[in-house]
């Protein structure tokens, strides 16, 4: 994709559709990706810390999660299509996964919150493949990380907030090759 650079993030120019096709292909092909829905305050905190925007500049596609950054890339003369959420991108993913035998591992929010989400996703996508999940409150990172590994899941999921999660995924993402998510509070949401 071509991308707009607003304060500092270089946003892939795509629209939600021409997003999902990009990530179920390279998830047919085995591809290991970062993908960052970067939301307004994801966009003040990197400009705020270095080494959050250099974790950010690892990603392979930050999209526009906000209609601040649609506005700003507007009047920069450099529009982007449309939002791409976290939300909605899971949503789509959880279902292609389930049609495609393909599996993913939650990673964040609080237990009980979790084990909504593990219900609910099985509920409505009897057919899914849950590879494993760990709630967000762990002390131990790398041993987290040698469970998602050894689970070789697809897709990974990270619902620690930012920038935990993205610290976490540029970490460990070469531990096994998924498509790698922060997806900030969208277990909630999608529990609830
Ligand atoms: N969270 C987590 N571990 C942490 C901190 C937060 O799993 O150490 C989860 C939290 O339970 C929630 C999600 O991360 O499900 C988003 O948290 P928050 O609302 O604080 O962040 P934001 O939505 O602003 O990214």
């Amino acid at each position: 994709f071509e991308t707009v650079n607003v304060l500092g993030l270089d946003f892939i120019k795509a629209t939600q559709a021409q997003f999902l096709s990009q990530l179920t292909q390279d998830s047919l092909a085995h591809k290991n990706r970062f993908v960052v829905t970067a939301n307004p305050e994801i966009v003040l905190a990197a400009k705020d810390d270095p080494k959050y925007a250099q974790t950010l500049a690892t990603a392979d596609y930050i999209t526009a999660d906000g209609i601040g950054i649609i506005k700003g890339a507007k009047i920069l003369g450099e529009p982007l299509p449309e939002r791409v959420t976290g939300y909605d991108t899971m949503e789509a993913l959880i279902a292609w996964a389930a049609k495609n035998d393909k599996s993913i591992f939650f990673l964040g929010a609080k237990p009980e919150v979790l084990q909504k989400v593990l219900t609910k996703a099985k509920e409505k996508y009897p057919t899914l493949k849950i590879a494993g999940s760990c709630d967000g409150y762990f002390k131990d990172e790398n041993k987290v990380a040698q469970l998602i590994k050894e689970a070789h899941p697809d897709f990974v999921f990270a619902a620690l907030g930012f920038p935990k999660q993205e610290f976490f995924i540029a970490k460990h993402r070469e531990l096994t090759p998924a498509i790698w998510m922060g997806v900030g509070g969208s277990f909630d949401v999608f529990s609830g």
